[in-house]
């Protein structure tokens, strides 16, 4: 198991739980600003900006085998419509809650359940070094997990026009006129036709007629 390079307690994303003492039900709160570190948010889609500031409050709770994490995250997301590709803007809230867990008290009290799924759990388990803990992977998982997989500028986006790639929603009479004038000239010839169709079958119908009365 490869460990993490070791924090750095300058990194804003770095929290200090020293003053906990790792006394259980001890509690700390906190709130703190930090510029959005790069990629937070679904790529390509819709994100906070790097450097724009993220808003945290924290609730820190010691527990028996580490600091049990409360928080939520506010920012600004921007991104894109995907009907329409505006661009867009959105008030992001995210909350989360993660167990950052001593390595020293590892296994003490967790009850041995399948192994299968310690094993499993064990790889996502988030550990204390050093008093320390990075709120980076969970404010992350928590941002994605906030944010709209399809975002869109407003919920009946018409999106755009097939023909010449017009937003819609800012001109809802759009139609274009060369296609009504062949669109037109197709119903005429249709109309004649159908005349020449109505003659004939009147005179099916008349051959019928006689058929019958013989
Ligand atoms: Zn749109
Ligand atoms: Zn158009």
């Amino acid at each position: 198991m490869a460990l993490n390079a070791r924090l750095d307690h300058r990194n804003p994303l770095v929290f200090d739980t020293h003053e906990l003492g790792r006394r259980p039900g001890a509690l700390l709160r906190l709130t703190r600003t930090i510029d959005a570190p790069r990629d937070l948010g679904i790529a390509e889609v819709i994100g906070v900006p790097e450097g724009a500031p993220v808003e945290l409050d924290l609730r820190l709770e010691s527990v028996m085998e580490g600091v049990l994490v409360t928080g939520t995250a506010r920012a600004q997301a921007e991104g894109e419509c995907v009907r329409c590709l505006e661009p867009l803007g959105l008030e992001l809230e995210a909350d989360f809650q993660e167990m950052f867990s001593y390595p020293d008290a590892d296994d003490r009290g967790r009850p041995k359940a399948e192994p299968a799924d310690d094993a499993e759990e064990d790889e996502d388990r988030l550990f204390i070094e050093d008093g320390l803990f990075d709120l980076e992977p969970v404010l992350r998982d928590a941002v994605v997990l906030a944010l709209p997989m399809q975002p869109v500028c407003q919920e009946d986006c018409p999106g755009l026009c097939t023909e010449c790639g017009a937003r819609l929603a800012d001109d809802p009479d759009h139609h274009h006129d060369a296609v009504d004038i062949r669109w037109a000239a197709l119903q005429g010839l249709a109309g004649s036709l159908g005349d020449g169709e109505k003659d004939e079958m009147s005179g099916a119908e008349a051959g019928v007629d006689e058929k019958q009365e013989k």
